[in-house]
């Protein structure tokens, strides 16, 4: 089964809950937490996992060969991305802006641009009490997170429970993250933007067809809009974590709900419990 803890908004305590709902299951080794919020990766501050590999993320780009190029332009018309300036007597390729799609090097038809690879990110895989951790971490000032969200899915065992800490928002990233989850736990707050940017992120969840729930952070501060907005459209609120010092203070200090407070586990348990009965509920 695959989970993907997403929020619409940042802030919320998205990576808490992912990985204190990894860290509440009795059997760590069939779980595997995979942090695809690769611009901003913080899951392992909480699981301070032991890293035991680490591979470089590339991406192909173009490069030139000016013997063959005839300055036809058939490359800048293909990329989407504005990545290839042609003019009558010069190719410009801008790596910062390509993609690594490699369309222009596929319909060059004088075979004049070849391919070499820029590195973008890094993946990382390593064991925190058992869980296999991975993350994959965009390489500052590049522009393709969603390819390193898709390496780092590709670590994803279908024989295990696959958590995914997604990026916050319901921006490309995210929704490459999301996409082929059995099931999205939404991480909001009672607030107004709190409330804006989960309906942004329902929104999203629903275009992909994939069953969601709700938990509430900070319960008790703010307005009870969220709960009426999630009766409204009949999405189960499936925890409710209260406004509270210790839990503030055990967050900044970078330890999970279960570890410092042994008592959440239960809580956590039946979340997973529950998310299995709505995820089997909306398959049958
Ligand atoms: S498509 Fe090939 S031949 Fe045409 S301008 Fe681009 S690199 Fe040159
Ligand atoms: S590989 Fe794709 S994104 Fe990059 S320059 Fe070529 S067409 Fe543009």
């Amino acid at each position: 089964m695959i989970i993907a803890v997403a929020s619409g908004k940042g802030g919320t305590g998205k990576t808490l809950v992912a990985t204190s709902l990894a860290l509440s299951l009795e059997n760590k080794k069939a779980v595997q937490l995979l942090d695809c919020d690769v611009e901003e990766p913080n899951s392992y501050i909480f699981l301070k996992p032991s890293f035991r590999y680490e591979e470089t993320v590339s991406i192909p780009i173009p490069q030139l060969d000016g013997e063959r190029c005839t300055y036809c332009g058939k490359c800048a018309e293909v990329c989407a991305y504005n990545a290839i300036s042609v003019s009558p007597s010069n190719v410009l390729v801008f790596p910062e802006l390509c993609h690594g799609c490699g369309a222009c090097s596929y319909l060059c038809p004088e075979n004049a641009l070849t391919e070499i690879n820029k590195e973008v990110g890094i993946l990382e895989t390593g064991w925190a009490e058992g869980i296999e951790f991975v993350e994959g971490k965009l390489t500052i000032g590049e522009i393709v997170a969603p390819h390193i969200i898709r390496e780092v899915k590709k670590h994803i065992n279908r024989e295990r429970l696959s958590i995914i800490d997604v990026a916050p928002g319901t921006s490309c990233p995210v929704v490459e993250a999301v996409k082929g989850s059995d099931f999205c736990l939404l991480v909001t707050e009672p607030t107004p933007f709190g409330l804006n940017d989960l309906a942004l992120a329902v929104d999203m969840v629903n275009k992909l067809n994939i069953p969601c729930g709700v938990v509430i952070n900070r319960d008790g501060s703010g307005d009870s809009k969220v709960k009426e907005y999630c009766r409204e459209e009949g999405i189960p609120i499936l925890l409710r974590i209260p406004l509270d010092i210790d839990i503030a203070r055990l967050y900044s200090q970078g330890i999970t709900l279960v570890e410092g407070m042994p008592q959440w586990q239960e809580a956590f348990l039946k979340l997973y419990n529950d998310i299995e009965q709505v995820a089997l509920q909306t398959k049958g």
